[in-house]
């Protein structure tokens, strides 16, 4: 079994989950006491918070530069970066190190794409939304066509995930919220729903909507776990 580096800590509580699935994958697959080879760095999250919202990527990139450097010094032979959002500088981490980083959105969109799925709801933070780094890519690369909420719904989609859930906090009112926009972008023609931030699944389970839901932290870790065990 290969070694998984984890940049962690945007926020931990999806780090956490990541953990416990990576070492559920392992025991799944290989039985008995096995558990994943893991290494993590793991941030301070407020730091990196405060990078995004003062719209300061330059540092945040180099931030994760280093942090990914630090992950393969270790010996880590491919790198997850536990967060949605933080794929933004994705092409510059992966240029920086010389093992691979394996794309949430690429691992997300293969199984998308073994589905009938056309116009997913893609639920995310603002930055995930609404720049193309994300959206893009699962258009160019994978010719899945995500669907992103208005304005204001993109608003409380965002606020919720760095006021509560990345803060441990779960209240069943925000998770009524999302289901309307859920229930609403449905009612457009939506056809499936992205959990395209690593804490949305702390809020959204797959039997809350009809439609087919998609977590990327879950594909991200099944990903990295079929990377870890081919040979
Ligand atoms: N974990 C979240 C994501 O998947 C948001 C936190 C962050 O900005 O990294 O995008």
């Amino acid at each position: 079994m290969k070694t998984i580096g984890l940049i962690g800590g945007m926020s931990w509580e999806s780090t956490a989950v990541y953990y416990r699935l990576l070492n559920e994958l392992a025991r799944e697959h290989l039985g008995g006491l096995h558990s994943a080879k893991l290494l993590m760095w793991s941030f301070d999250f407020a730091e990196i918070e405060a990078l995004q919202s003062a719209n300061d990527w330059d540092t945040a990139t180099d931030r994760m530069i280093d942090a990914a450097k630090r992950v393969e010094r270790g010996g880590a032979e491919c790198i997850l970066i536990c967060t949605n959002t933080m794929h933004k500088m994705f092409d510059t981490v992966q240029n920086s190190i010389n093992i691979p980083v394996i794309h949430i959105a690429d691992a997300t969109a293969s199984v998308i794409k073994q589905t009938n799925v056309q116009k997913p709801i893609l639920l995310a933070t603002r930055y995930t939304m609404e720049q193309n780094f994300y959206k893009g890519r699962l258009r160019d690369k994978h010719n899945v066509h995500a669907v992103v909420p208005d304005e204001t719904e993109r608003k409380l989609v965002h606020d919720v995930i760095y006021n509560e859930l990345c803060q441990g906090i779960i209240k069943e009112s925000s998770k009524h919220s999302y289901l309307d926009i859920i229930n609403s972008l449905q009612q457009n023609g939506s056809d499936g729903v992205i959990l395209g931030c690593t804490e949305v699944g702390l809020l959204i389970h797959p039997d809350d909507t009809d439609l087919p839901v998609f977590d990327t932290t879950q594909l991200h870790a099944q990903a990295a776990m079929n990377f870890a065990l081919t040979p």
